[in-house]
């Protein structure tokens, strides 16, 4: 039986992938380079990238969620460090112990829950808050910890604004870090993520925990050349029209135009991830060109001006963004980030991947 194919797919270059992971820990120097797993992978898909990554060389993965870290040991064998970043809650020791995970410490009470669940010996990673006030303990509570005997394997923290180029926090926060490190002498440290690995090598310590960049975002919140895309979001047209001068376009009736158009309605909106806030600078990429979205995002569909266009035709793809609209600038049109638009691609996009290797 034939199924109709989706209007809209979503493509992953493995290729690129590993290109990104080769230059980011090119660019550590001599740390370890970590796969960031979380949501999916951001919303690439996790099982596919943990093994691209593990065939580039990565062997320590983290992930949020017991579940999803369960599922990369399955998928990865007893030899890779699996790192849950939620770290040990009240009834997670036990589940966390079978599978060998290693939990990210974040709190005296997380702490508690570990050692009560049978974590007393065991390897554990600890996080340190060292200003963003998110997860880890305060690092005066780290003496306390230190003496205590917990066997701390990885001691890390996390940069509010490693996608900043030149922010007061880093220096801050990577001072507050160094202060802790001498208390945990056995440990291995880790404090740079995408952004924080191109603050400079003094931010690569032992290793180093990319996710965006491994994914085709820029570390600074803006394309970059040395980071290749890796993620490609494309659509269908399902018509062209031609709107004359005077009548408006879509939902509320929020466009008007005022000479003739020639417009396409595109099958792909908000359910898919298309973020309604592109109104009014959203832009796809078509036949060489950007291209306005024009008027509200429907749930299924959009509207892109393509006036003077003889190519535009149903049946022929869009590019909402991939190698010719950076993910980041797509982003920005949309007033977020990179992040937000990989991980809210929606559940009916035809999802692909392509390896030449
Ligand atoms: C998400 C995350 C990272 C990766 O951050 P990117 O900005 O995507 O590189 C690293 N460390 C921690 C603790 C995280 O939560």
């Amino acid at each position: 039986m034939s199924r109709a194919h989706a209007t809209s797919r979503f493509t992953v270059d493995l290729d690129a992938l590993t290109a990104n992971y080769a230059t980011l820990k090119a660019q550590a120097g001599g740390a370890e380079a970590a796969g960031m797993l979380k949501a999916n992978a951001y919303g690439l898909g996790g099982s596919h990238v943990a093994a691209a990554l593990w065939a580039a060389g990565a062997r320590s993965f983290f992930t949020a969620g017991v579940g999803g870290a369960e599922a990369l040991r399955q998928l990865l064998g007893p030899k890779a460090d699996v790192y849950v970043l939620d770290g040990c809650r009240r009834d997670d020791a036990p589940r966390l112990i079978d599978a060998g995970l290693i939990p990210v410490l974040n709190s005296i009470e997380q702490i508690a829950h570990w050692r009560a669940g049978g974590g007393e010996r065991r390897l554990a990673a600890l996080h340190v808050d060292t200003g963003m006030n998110r997860l880890g303990v305060r690092p005066e509570e780290a003496a306390d910890i230190a003496s205590s005997g917990l066997p701390v394997a990885l001691v890390m923290s996390h940069l509010a604004c490693g996608d900043f180029e030149n922010h007061p926090m880093n220096p801050r926060q990577l001072a507050a870090f160094r202060a802790v490190r001498p208390l945990f002498p056995n440990a291995r440290v880790s404090l740079a993520n995408s952004g924080g690995i191109f603050q400079g090598p003094d931010y690569s310590f032992d290793m180093v925990r990319p996710g965006v960049a491994l994914y085709g975002g820029g570390p600074f919140g803006k394309p970059d050349q040395r980071i290749a895309p890796v993620a490609t979001l494309e659509a269908e047209i399902l018509q062209v029209r031609d709107v004359p001068a005077g009548e408006s376009i879509g939902y509320a009736a929020s466009f008007e135009a005022d000479k003739p158009i020639r417009i396409a309605t595109v099958g792909v909106g908000y359910a898919d991830g298309v973020l309604r806030s592109n109104q009014p600078k959203g832009q796809v990429w078509f036949e060489g060109a950007l291209r306005p979205m024009l008027g509200r995002i429907s749930m299924d569909t959009l509207a892109v001006d393509m006036s003077g266009c003889e190519a535009a035709q149903a049946g022929r793809f869009v590019e909402l963004f991939g190698p010719n609209l950076p993910v980041d600038e797509a982003a920005a049109r949309a007033g977020t980030i990179a992040y937000e638009l990989l991980t809210s691609v929606g559940t009916r996009v035809e999802r692909t991947v392509n390896s030449a290797g």
